[in-house]
């Protein structure tokens, strides 16, 4: 820490990113990211011409792309919010509505604290319960701005939709952020619910079933003043989030919307087949409706099979709280490299007596 910085962050604890290691190359199943490329369509979306009109700003209304999303999810463009990265949605959500601050589940993304402690935002956590579902009666009714992610981060759990609708109608004086980073995986999304509820805000994102982390890509649907707050305080930190070449890889994406489902019906496929083999090898896990596996097995250490598996190229990611260290979330990969981590799975077994 220099002497320069503002005292008012001297105790923030920044986000830990996943590990983006270089030293050989992983298969990594460490940060949700897709393991197929974008659709046919955005891979020849931009020409030189693109590259060339970098000079010029982008737009910073992203009007093209904010269309095509709304008639996607059947709402107007003024209730669609473009945004880097979804975490820039989720960072402005914290600093325009928390002023009575804010509750999100016990254990959920652990970039919510940050941005609370950031912006100087109080706030509570509702435990988890005993088999990590969300507490949908302590969600309920908090009279702060709420956030929830829907399937929940790391557990891979996920809602029922008429759930996520109580706790959006419980709390009608607060903001209630649902972030459906995952929902393409198997969830339901509140996105029909934007027009009956003007204190909604549905966050999703570009970085996992659409194959862009990338591009940083992530867009808000919300009733038009909440989008008017959002907007405000865009155009008060960074007008041009998005940057021109992302644009219209997004616009691309939308019009090529039926690969990436494909390519998620996939990963569904896979996750099931892979959950299947690990609860044979005596692994236990919360029923996933995400791109990844919250997986433990009795007798192995968490901690132990992440380093195990990395000396063996397979990067998983292991957590530290201790609440959750015995477990780890694995990314669901290509058949192929699921092959190859339970395979390293089962060796591993072998060498701590477990097989
Ligand atoms: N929400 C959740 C629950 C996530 O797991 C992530 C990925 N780290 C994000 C939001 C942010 O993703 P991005 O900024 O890449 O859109």
């Amino acid at each position: 820490m220099s002497r320069f910085l503002s005292p008012k962050y001297a105790k923030l604890e920044a986000y830990t990113p996943g590990e983006q290691p270089r030293d050989k190359q992983y298969i990594k199943l460490n940060t949700n990211e897709s393991p197929y490329p974008p659709s046919p369509q955005v891979l020849d979306a931009l020409t030189r011409k693109d590259v060339e009109d970098l000079r010029l700003y982008s737009d910073p209304e992203g009007a093209a792309l904010r269309e095509k999303l709304a008639k996607l999810y059947g709402v107007e463009p003024g209730n669609v919010f473009l945004s880097n990265g979804s975490d820039d949605i989720l960072n402005f959500a914290f600093m325009a509505f928390a002023n009575d601050g804010a509750v999100f589940p016990g254990l959920t993304y652990s970039f919510y604290p940050v941005f609370a402690d950031l912006h100087g935002v109080a706030y509570d956590t509702v435990p988890l319960k005993e088999d990590f579902s969300v507490d949908v009666d302590g969600m309920k009714g908090t009279g702060k701005f709420t956030v929830l992610a829907n399937p929940n981060a790391p557990t891979g759990l996920a809602l029922p939709l008429e759930n996520v609708e109580e706790i959006i109608a419980s709390n009608p004086d607060q903001v209630v952020v649902i972030d459906e980073a995952y929902v393409d995986f198997g969830a339901e999304s509140a996105a029909s619910l934007v027009d009956k509820y003007e204190n909604l805000l549905v966050v999703m994102t570009y970085s996992k079933s659409r194959s862009m982390a990338g591009a940083r890509l992530g867009f808000g649907l919300a009733s038009r003043p909440i989008i008017q707050d959002l907007e405000k305080i865009k155009y008060s930190t960074n007008p041009y989030n998005v940057n021109r070449l992302t644009l219209k890889l997004g616009e691309a994406a939308v019009d090529s919307d039926e690969y990436f489902r494909e390519n998620a019906r996939k990963i569904m496929d896979t996750r099931e087949k892979t959950a299947a083999a690990l609860k044979e090898l005596g692994f236990t896990m919360p029923d996933s409706k995400t791109n990844f596996l919250f997986v433990k097995r009795e007798g192995l250490d968490g901690g132990v099979l992440y380093q195990k598996l990395k000396d063996r190229g397979v990067l998983i990611r292991h957590f530290s709280d201790p609440r959750i260290a015995q477990y780890n979330r694995v990314t669901i990969g290509t058949p192929e490299e699921m092959a190859a981590f339970l395979e390293g799975v089962k060796e591993i077994m072998k060498e701590e007596g477990l097989a």
